[in-house]
Protein backbone atom coordinates (compact mmCIF):
# COMPACT_ATOMS: atom_id res chain seq x y z
CA UNK A 1 0.00 0.00 0.00
CA UNK A 2 1.50 3.76 -1.02
CA UNK A 3 1.16 5.87 2.11
CA UNK A 4 0.44 9.28 0.73
CA UNK A 5 2.22 12.64 2.16
CA UNK A 6 -1.02 13.35 3.88
CA UNK A 7 -0.87 10.35 5.56
CA UNK A 8 2.28 10.17 6.71
CA UNK A 9 1.72 13.62 8.18
CA UNK A 10 -1.10 12.86 9.92
CA UNK A 11 0.48 9.54 11.25
CA UNK A 12 2.81 12.24 12.89
CA UNK A 13 0.93 14.69 14.19
CA UNK A 14 -0.79 11.58 16.21
CA UNK A 15 2.44 10.24 17.77
CA UNK A 16 3.54 13.63 18.66
CA UNK A 17 -0.05 13.75 20.74
CA UNK A 18 0.11 10.53 22.00
CA UNK A 19 3.73 10.79 23.55
CA UNK A 20 2.85 14.56 24.53
CA UNK A 21 -0.52 13.26 26.17
CA UNK A 22 1.58 10.11 28.21
CA UNK A 23 4.20 12.66 29.53
CA UNK A 24 1.38 15.01 30.46
CA UNK A 25 0.05 12.18 32.59
CA UNK A 26 2.89 11.17 33.89
CA UNK A 27 3.93 15.12 35.22
CA UNK A 28 4.41 15.06 38.76
CA UNK A 29 3.89 11.07 39.01
CA UNK A 30 4.91 9.50 42.80
CA UNK A 31 7.22 6.21 43.01
CA UNK A 32 8.94 4.77 45.38
CA UNK A 33 11.85 2.07 45.37
CA UNK A 34 13.10 0.66 48.43
CA UNK A 35 16.52 -1.51 48.26
CA UNK A 36 17.27 -3.60 51.63
CA UNK A 37 20.68 -4.45 51.80
CA UNK A 38 21.03 -7.62 54.07
CA UNK A 39 23.84 -6.78 57.03
CA UNK A 40 25.43 -3.81 55.53
CA UNK A 41 27.65 -2.44 58.35
CA UNK A 42 28.08 1.31 58.06
CA UNK A 43 31.83 1.75 57.98
CA UNK A 44 32.07 -0.49 55.30
CA UNK A 45 29.90 1.01 52.90
CA UNK A 46 32.05 4.14 53.98
CA UNK A 47 35.35 2.45 52.97
CA UNK A 48 33.57 0.37 49.83
CA UNK A 49 33.80 1.26 46.16
CA UNK A 50 30.09 2.49 46.08
CA UNK A 51 29.98 5.29 43.13
CA UNK A 52 25.73 4.36 42.89
CA UNK A 53 25.37 4.49 46.39
CA UNK A 54 27.40 7.61 47.34
CA UNK A 55 25.57 9.38 44.06
CA UNK A 56 22.31 8.92 46.10
CA UNK A 57 23.77 10.03 49.44
CA UNK A 58 24.66 12.95 47.41
CA UNK A 59 21.42 13.42 46.25
CA UNK A 60 18.90 13.21 49.45
CA UNK A 61 19.64 13.23 53.14
CA UNK A 62 20.87 9.93 55.05
CA UNK A 63 22.25 9.02 58.20
CA UNK A 64 25.05 6.03 59.68
CA UNK A 65 23.12 5.80 62.82
CA UNK A 66 19.48 4.88 62.11
CA UNK A 67 18.56 2.51 64.37
CA UNK A 68 17.58 -1.15 63.88
CA UNK A 69 15.53 -0.47 67.67
CA UNK A 70 13.01 1.96 68.72
CA UNK A 71 13.31 3.84 72.43
CA UNK A 72 9.87 2.38 73.16
CA UNK A 73 10.63 -1.22 72.89
CA UNK A 74 14.21 -3.31 72.22
CA UNK A 75 13.45 -6.78 73.05
CA UNK A 76 13.47 -8.17 69.30
CA UNK A 77 17.06 -9.74 68.35
CA UNK A 78 19.40 -8.16 66.17
CA UNK A 79 18.15 -10.48 63.32
CA UNK A 80 17.05 -11.02 60.01
CA UNK A 81 13.35 -11.58 60.67
CA UNK A 82 12.44 -8.84 63.00
CA UNK A 83 14.96 -6.48 61.34
CA UNK A 84 12.93 -6.85 57.83
CA UNK A 85 9.38 -6.84 59.22
CA UNK A 86 10.23 -3.32 60.71
CA UNK A 87 11.87 -2.57 57.39
CA UNK A 88 8.58 -3.63 55.91
CA UNK A 89 5.90 -2.88 58.55
CA UNK A 90 6.94 0.23 60.19
CA UNK A 91 6.16 -0.89 63.10
CA UNK A 92 8.21 -2.32 66.00
CA UNK A 93 7.91 -6.07 67.05
CA UNK A 94 5.67 -5.58 69.86
CA UNK A 95 3.45 -4.81 67.47
CA UNK A 96 4.39 -6.74 64.39
CA UNK A 97 5.23 -9.46 66.84
CA UNK A 98 8.45 -11.01 64.82
CA UNK A 99 10.98 -11.56 67.63
CA UNK A 100 13.00 -13.89 65.99
CA UNK A 101 13.86 -15.71 62.68
CA UNK A 102 11.04 -18.10 63.55
CA UNK A 103 7.98 -15.84 62.65
CA UNK A 104 6.13 -17.40 64.83
CA UNK A 105 4.10 -14.66 66.63
CA UNK A 106 3.77 -12.66 63.79
CA UNK A 107 0.78 -10.41 63.70
CA UNK A 108 1.27 -9.37 60.20
CA UNK A 109 -2.71 -9.52 59.34
CA UNK A 110 -3.43 -6.64 62.19
CA UNK A 111 0.53 -4.74 60.88
CA UNK A 112 0.57 -6.09 57.37
CA UNK A 113 3.91 -4.88 54.87
CA UNK A 114 3.29 -1.19 53.63
CA UNK A 115 2.28 -1.67 50.06
CA UNK A 116 -0.93 -3.27 51.58
CA UNK A 117 -1.46 0.09 53.31
CA UNK A 118 -0.99 1.75 49.67
CA UNK A 119 -3.74 -0.21 48.60
CA UNK A 120 -5.70 1.00 50.82
CA UNK A 121 -5.96 4.16 49.93
CA UNK A 122 -4.60 3.01 45.85
CA UNK A 123 -6.27 -0.07 44.92
CA UNK A 124 -4.56 0.47 41.76
CA UNK A 125 -1.49 1.58 42.23
CA UNK A 126 0.91 -1.53 41.32
CA UNK A 127 3.54 -2.81 43.52
CA UNK A 128 6.56 -4.99 42.99
CA UNK A 129 8.61 -6.88 45.18
CA UNK A 130 12.30 -8.94 44.74
CA UNK A 131 13.38 -10.62 47.54
CA UNK A 132 16.02 -13.67 47.82
CA UNK A 133 15.77 -14.75 51.68
CA UNK A 134 12.27 -16.40 51.23
CA UNK A 135 11.02 -15.95 54.88
CA UNK A 136 10.35 -12.46 54.10
CA UNK A 137 8.43 -13.45 50.96
CA UNK A 138 6.91 -16.46 52.86
CA UNK A 139 5.49 -13.99 55.98
CA UNK A 140 5.69 -10.36 55.03
CA UNK A 141 4.73 -9.77 51.42
CA UNK A 142 1.38 -9.08 50.44
CA UNK A 143 -0.43 -7.11 47.90
CA UNK A 144 2.46 -7.64 45.54
CA UNK A 145 1.00 -7.28 42.20
CA UNK A 146 4.44 -8.47 40.87
CA UNK A 147 6.69 -10.59 43.30
CA UNK A 148 9.50 -12.69 42.85
CA UNK A 149 10.53 -14.51 45.78
CA UNK A 150 13.59 -16.82 45.15
CA UNK A 151 14.75 -19.04 47.85
CA UNK A 152 18.63 -18.80 47.22
CA UNK A 153 20.61 -22.00 48.15
CA UNK A 154 24.22 -23.73 47.26
CA UNK A 155 27.47 -22.31 47.88
CA UNK A 156 26.95 -18.55 47.82
CA UNK A 157 23.51 -18.73 46.40
CA UNK A 158 22.94 -14.90 47.43
CA UNK A 159 25.27 -13.25 45.21
CA UNK A 160 23.83 -15.80 42.20
CA UNK A 161 20.30 -14.68 43.50
CA UNK A 162 20.56 -11.34 44.16
CA UNK A 163 21.89 -10.94 40.51
CA UNK A 164 18.70 -12.93 38.99
CA UNK A 165 16.54 -10.55 41.41
CA UNK A 166 18.32 -7.32 40.06
CA UNK A 167 18.09 -8.63 36.01
CA UNK A 168 13.95 -9.05 37.27
CA UNK A 169 13.91 -5.90 38.84
CA UNK A 170 15.49 -4.15 35.81
CA UNK A 171 13.20 -5.16 33.46
CA UNK A 172 10.16 -3.96 35.84
CA UNK A 173 11.30 -0.88 36.64
CA UNK A 174 12.20 0.36 32.96
CA UNK A 175 8.93 -1.48 31.27
CA UNK A 176 6.32 -1.12 34.05
CA UNK A 177 4.07 1.92 36.03
CA UNK A 178 4.70 0.09 39.14
CA UNK A 179 4.87 2.59 42.11
CA UNK A 180 6.28 1.05 44.53
CA UNK A 181 9.20 -1.52 44.36
CA UNK A 182 11.18 -3.32 47.01
CA UNK A 183 14.29 -4.81 45.94
CA UNK A 184 16.04 -7.04 48.59
CA UNK A 185 20.36 -8.45 48.51
CA UNK A 186 21.49 -10.83 50.63
CA UNK A 187 25.00 -11.67 49.56
CA UNK A 188 26.12 -9.39 52.34
CA UNK A 189 24.85 -10.92 55.09
CA UNK A 190 26.02 -14.17 53.70
CA UNK A 191 29.52 -13.13 53.29
CA UNK A 192 29.56 -11.21 56.25
CA UNK A 193 28.62 -15.00 58.15
CA UNK A 194 31.44 -16.79 56.37
CA UNK A 195 34.11 -14.32 56.21
CA UNK A 196 33.55 -11.43 58.74
CA UNK A 197 31.67 -8.24 58.34
CA UNK A 198 34.49 -5.59 58.49
CA UNK A 199 36.16 -3.26 56.33
CA UNK A 200 39.14 -5.09 56.25
CA UNK A 201 37.36 -8.40 55.12
CA UNK A 202 37.93 -8.79 51.18
CA UNK A 203 35.00 -11.18 50.43
CA UNK A 204 32.72 -9.35 52.88
CA UNK A 205 33.87 -5.60 51.06
CA UNK A 206 33.31 -7.25 47.54
CA UNK A 207 29.54 -8.18 48.09
CA UNK A 208 29.01 -4.42 49.20
CA UNK A 209 30.62 -3.26 45.84
CA UNK A 210 28.44 -6.10 43.69
CA UNK A 211 25.27 -4.87 45.36
CA UNK A 212 26.11 -1.17 44.48
CA UNK A 213 26.59 -2.40 40.90
CA UNK A 214 23.22 -3.44 41.10
CA UNK A 215 21.72 -0.18 42.45
CA UNK A 216 23.43 1.53 39.47
CA UNK A 217 21.22 -0.88 37.12
CA UNK A 218 18.22 -0.14 39.09
CA UNK A 219 18.80 3.33 38.69
CA UNK A 220 19.78 3.24 35.02
CA UNK A 221 16.31 1.23 34.32
CA UNK A 222 14.52 4.21 35.93
CA UNK A 223 16.70 6.79 34.23
CA UNK A 224 15.50 4.96 30.88
CA UNK A 225 11.82 5.45 31.16
CA UNK A 226 10.47 7.47 28.61
CA UNK A 227 8.20 9.15 31.06
CA UNK A 228 11.82 9.59 33.71
CA UNK A 229 12.26 13.59 33.48
CA UNK A 230 8.39 14.13 34.74
CA UNK A 231 8.01 11.38 37.07
CA UNK A 232 9.18 11.73 41.08
CA UNK A 233 11.21 8.69 42.46
CA UNK A 234 12.35 8.35 45.78
CA UNK A 235 14.82 5.91 46.46
CA UNK A 236 15.08 4.48 50.01
CA UNK A 237 17.70 2.24 51.14
CA UNK A 238 18.57 0.99 54.17
CA UNK A 239 19.37 -2.58 55.96
CA UNK A 240 18.34 -4.71 59.28
CA UNK A 241 21.10 -5.10 61.20
CA UNK A 242 24.88 -4.90 60.80
CA UNK A 243 27.65 -7.19 62.25
CA UNK A 244 30.62 -7.67 64.46
CA UNK A 245 33.08 -10.99 64.00
CA UNK A 246 30.49 -12.88 61.86
CA UNK A 247 27.75 -12.46 63.66
CA UNK A 248 25.33 -9.93 64.39
CA UNK A 249 22.62 -11.48 67.36
CA UNK A 250 22.37 -10.05 70.50
CA UNK A 251 23.91 -7.10 69.12
CA UNK A 252 21.64 -4.13 71.51
CA UNK A 253 24.74 -2.40 73.06
CA UNK A 254 26.63 -2.96 69.96
CA UNK A 255 26.86 0.27 67.57
CA UNK A 256 28.32 -1.42 65.09
CA UNK A 257 25.49 -3.78 64.91
CA UNK A 258 22.43 -1.79 65.94
CA UNK A 259 23.09 1.37 63.70
CA UNK A 260 22.76 0.97 59.92
CA UNK A 261 22.50 3.25 56.81
CA UNK A 262 19.22 4.91 55.81
CA UNK A 263 19.74 7.14 52.57
CA UNK A 264 16.31 8.97 51.26
CA UNK A 265 17.21 10.21 48.01
CA UNK A 266 15.76 12.04 44.78
CA UNK A 267 14.29 15.27 43.87
CA UNK A 268 11.51 15.68 46.57
CA UNK A 269 14.47 14.78 49.51
CA UNK A 270 16.33 17.32 51.15
CA UNK A 271 19.82 17.26 50.81
CA UNK A 272 21.66 16.99 54.15
CA UNK A 273 23.02 14.56 56.74
CA UNK A 274 19.87 13.66 59.05
CA UNK A 275 20.57 16.32 61.83
CA UNK A 276 17.93 14.15 63.99
CA UNK A 277 17.67 10.70 65.00
CA UNK A 278 16.07 8.48 62.40
CA UNK A 279 15.11 4.66 62.86
CA UNK A 280 14.36 1.83 60.41
CA UNK A 281 10.50 2.24 60.88
CA UNK A 282 10.57 5.56 59.74
CA UNK A 283 11.37 4.05 56.32
CA UNK A 284 7.63 3.05 55.81
CA UNK A 285 6.17 6.35 56.80
CA UNK A 286 8.66 8.34 54.87
CA UNK A 287 7.68 6.16 51.51
CA UNK A 288 3.65 6.25 52.16
CA UNK A 289 3.96 10.21 52.55
CA UNK A 290 6.09 10.30 49.35
CA UNK A 291 3.56 8.67 47.29
CA UNK A 292 0.78 11.27 49.23
CA UNK A 293 -1.07 8.65 51.51
CA UNK A 294 -3.12 9.63 54.64
CA UNK A 295 -1.25 7.31 57.29
CA UNK A 296 -4.63 6.26 59.46
CA UNK A 297 -4.40 6.80 63.07
CA UNK A 298 -5.10 2.92 63.50
CA UNK A 299 -2.16 1.75 61.43
CA UNK A 300 0.13 2.86 64.56
CA UNK A 301 2.62 3.13 62.96
CA UNK A 302 5.62 3.80 64.96
CA UNK A 303 7.77 5.69 62.14
CA UNK A 304 7.86 9.20 61.11
CA UNK A 305 8.41 10.75 57.60
CA UNK A 306 12.02 11.73 57.39
CA UNK A 307 14.54 13.66 54.90
CA UNK A 308 11.53 14.93 52.08
CA UNK A 309 11.53 18.77 51.53
CA UNK A 310 9.23 19.91 53.92
CA UNK A 311 8.86 16.87 56.28
CA UNK A 312 11.28 17.78 58.74
ZN1 LIG B 1 19.88 -9.90 58.23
Amino acid sequence: MRVSRYQSILCTVCLLVFASSLLRAAEGRKYVLAIGIDGLRTDALDAAKTPNIDALKKNGSYSNTCKIQGTRYQKSDTISGPGWTSYLTGVWADKHGVHDNEFGGRRINRYPHFFNLLKQQYPDYKTASFIDWYPIDKFIVSKADIRVGFEAHGSDGYTLFDQHLADRAVKVLAEQDVRATMVYFGATDENGHRFGFHPSVPQYMSAVEKVDQHVGRLMEAIKSRPTYQQEDWLILISSDHGGEGKGHGSGHQIPNIHNIYLIVSGASAAKNEFNQQVYLVDLVATALKHLDVQAKPEWQLDGKPVGLLGAQ
